[in-house]
């Protein structure tokens, strides 16, 4: 499975929460400059959202995404 499928996956899995890169990059065992090129990709297509909000994770505000529906 490639980066982009994984983060993707996750986020269906973990739905409704939202994570940042770094969470995602740990939860998911890939390295954060791919976990965060893999999250930029997945927040381009409509059932995903990139936005700033709180990580349901390390609950630090930044960039996070999640899955929309
Ligand atoms: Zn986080």
């Amino acid at each position: 499975m490639i980066a982009k499928e994984k983060v993707a996956a996750f986020l269906v899995a973990q739905k409704p929460r939202s994570f940042c890169d770094e969470c995602l990059a740990r939860a998911l065992g890939i390295d954060p400059s791919t976990a965060y090129r893999a999250a930029v990709k997945t927040g381009r297509s409509e059932t995903y959202i990139r936005e700033y909000g709180v990580c349901w994770n390390c609950d630090e505000s930044r960039l996070i995404s999640r899955a929309s529906r």
